[in-house]
């Protein structure tokens, strides 16, 4: 039972210190150099206060919600999510297999992130019951990346394990898989817009996300569910101001303070 314990403290302090990690290299880049160049998405500076509630909700979700999923999930299959990562025979079958199995980890767990964001929690009971939490922020930091009930955020964590469990994928990789899931959620809520000029003449806003999409989301919770694949665009959900926001985010680049009303 103390073993059990002591396993479980150990699993939820890395996650929670793998949130702050993240964010803490996230925001400072964002305030000593995006917030230089670009302009707020929201056109207003988020407070102190409301990063320290997500902070505060973030930090819960993934001590309970990913550290409790990490932690059972291995004590259920009999492996450590932590063992071994740096060893270098815990890769056996080569770079070019790592680098296959972490993009299909990272594109099994986007398309489930949409599927479920979209048909399980903005349904009318998850909505009010779970996803709520995550939508308090009504113009979120990077700080949001976890802010979610902690039940949403066991969900993703459970998901986010499966490639591991149904293909030989050995663990460093899976944990290089979570840190790009992380930065998209970090590039999600960055709240400035750093897509580049040439991203408006391509085809790229049809397939890829952008700050502005998500921020968008935050301000009507009906259209644009995507992580990074833009999915509501192929299933006609994305909002219909997207465009024209995105292009006054990306045009007025460096004018001040305003950009998209979200
Ligand atoms: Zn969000
Ligand atoms: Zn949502």
């Amino acid at each position: 039972m103390l073993n059990a314990l002591f396993e479980f403290s150990a699993v939820a302090f890395y996650c929670c210190a793998d949130y702050l990690a993240l964010g803490l290299g996230c925001y400072s880049v964002v305030y000593l150099v995006i917030e230089t160049r670009f302009a707020k998405i929201s056109g207003k500076a988020a407070s102190l206060r409301q990063m320290w509630r997500e902070i505060r909700v973030s930090l819960f979700a993934s001590a309970v919600g990913t550290g409790g999923v990490v932690f059972l999930v291995g004590r259920v299959f009999h492996r450590s999510y932590f063992a071994g990562i740096t060893d270098p025979r815990n890769n056996p079958h080569g770079i070019a297999y790592s680098i296959v199995t972490i993009a299909a980890a990272f594109l099994f767990f986007d398309l489930f992130f949409y599927l479920s964001h979209r048909f399980v929690f903005h349904s009318t009971v998850f909505y009010r019951r779970v996803h709520y939490v995550h939508h308090q922020f009504g113009a979120p930091t990077p700080w949001a990346r976890c802010a979610f009930s902690w039940i949403e955020q066991a969900l993703y964590t459970l998901f986010g394990l499966i490639p591991s469990l149904l293909i030989p994928m050995n663990l460093r990789d899976l944990w290089i898989s979570f840190f790009f899931v992380g930065l998209a959620g970090l590039y999600q809520h960055l709240g400035y817009e750093i897509a580049p000029r040439a991203f408006l003449s391509s085809q790229l806003p049809k397939v890829l996300t952008t700050p502005t999409h998500h921020a968008l989301h935050h301000n009507d919770g009906n259209s644009n569910f995507s992580l990074l694949i833009n999915y509501d665009y192929f299933f006609r959900c994305q909002n219909p101001r997207y465009e024209v926001e995105l292009e006054k985010a990306i045009m007025l680049r460096g004018a001040g303070t305003f950009t998209a009303h979200v």
